[in-house]
């Protein structure tokens, strides 16, 4: 059997996914490809969508990834969602069962298996329920930070959502609190992150803020001291040291990149679609290694855009 899986966004360019996901089936000495599907948020992308979506029903594709802009817009073309993808509101692995088109979240879990790996104490944080939660601060309210303050709510921590218009915090908030309990909204610059920094634990950059080429920009507000003794993650990992985890580490704190999660998200959408074990350390290599400075064109199997 040939594969062939798939990923739906605008814009694609820079995916890393035809990289990460061609290096894992050559290790599974599996055959397939994987298309990269730029799809513009317009009445043309639309219609595009619907008519990959048809081939995927028809069995031509095993598995599509969804990233920005279609995580939540992609929802209302499915037969049915994973209880983890309708309680985030996001999707980004679909898979096909008994013909239905079923969106699922793996962003989610891939943010909670990386941040154990490269924050293994968070377990000994949050296994202690009898007493106070930790605390968390995410940074941003977008579709990334939905699957990322879910995951960390489930596993015990105490959220706060700190957005730049904290109208969008409040309204993420809202929506999860039904699913997973209570959540508080700040915005990035309120004088109450000031009391919440003290502390908390773990920071979390959910924005976009320091991503190429926009590499100067950090989402710390730039008067706020950092917490004494957090963690902090940022989700971005292009490029690799973030302007907020230099600030991180001259402040002496732990940090670490999201390229982690990107390995694990993509790994356990093609562990659903197959059913076989995905061997993440050729994924990584592939992004880490000698390959990863090729173009997408130059990897072993061809991408496609429509
Ligand atoms: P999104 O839906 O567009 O949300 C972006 C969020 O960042 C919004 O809240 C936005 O606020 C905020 N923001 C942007 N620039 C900011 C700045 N300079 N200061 C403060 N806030 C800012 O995007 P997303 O899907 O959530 O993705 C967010 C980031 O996570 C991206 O860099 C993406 O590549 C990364 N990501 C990584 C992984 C991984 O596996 N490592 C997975 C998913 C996403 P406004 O709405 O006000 O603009």
């Amino acid at each position: 059997m040939k594969y062939s899986f798939g990923l739906l966004g605008y814009p694609l360019a820079h995916s890393l996914s035809p990289r990460l996901h061609s290096a894992a089936l050559k290790e599974m000495h599996l055959k397939g490809e994987y298309h990269l599907y730029a799809i513009s948020p317009d009445a043309d992308g639309r219609r595009n969508m619907e008519r990959i979506l048809a081939e995927m029903r028809a069995g031509n594709l095993q598995g599509l990834n969804v990233t920005i802009p279609h995580k939540q817009t992609v929802m209302e073309f499915l037969d049915g969602l994973s209880p983890t993808a309708g309680a985030i509101g996001a999707v980004n692995t679909i898979l096909l069962d008994s013909g239905r088109l079923i969106g699922d979240n793996t962003d989610a879990p891939g943010f909670s298996t990386d941040l154990e790996r490269v924050f293994p104490k968070c377990r000994e944080l949050t296994a202690n329920r009898e007493g106070t939660s930790p605390l968390a601060l995410v940074l941003g309210a977008g579709g990334a930070a939905r699957a990322v303050v879910y995951a960390l709510a489930q596993a015990g921590w105490r959220v706060v959502i700190a957005a730049r218009r904290p109208a969008q915090a409040e309204q993420l908030a809202a929506e999860l609190n039904p699913a997973i309990g209570e959540l508080l909204a700040v915005a990035l610059e309120d004088r109450a992150l000031k009391d919440y920094c003290a502390s908390a634990r773990l920071i979390v950059n959910a924005t976009s803020a320091g991503m190429l080429p926009d590499v100067e920009s950090c989402p710390w507000p730039a008067r706020l001291p950092y917490p004494p003794s957090a963690f902090v993650y940022d989700l971005v990992y292009k490029p690799a040291q973030t302007t907020l985890l230099r600030q991180a580490r001259a402040n002496g704190l732990e940090s670490a990149n999201g390229l982690g999660m990107l390995i694990e998200q993509a790994a356990l959408a093609l562990e659903r679609w197959t059913g076989l074990p995905v061997p993440r350390q050729a994924m990584r290599r592939a992004v880490e290694g000698p390959n990863a400075s090729l173009p997408a064109q130059d990897i072993p199997n061809p991408t496609i855009n429509t």
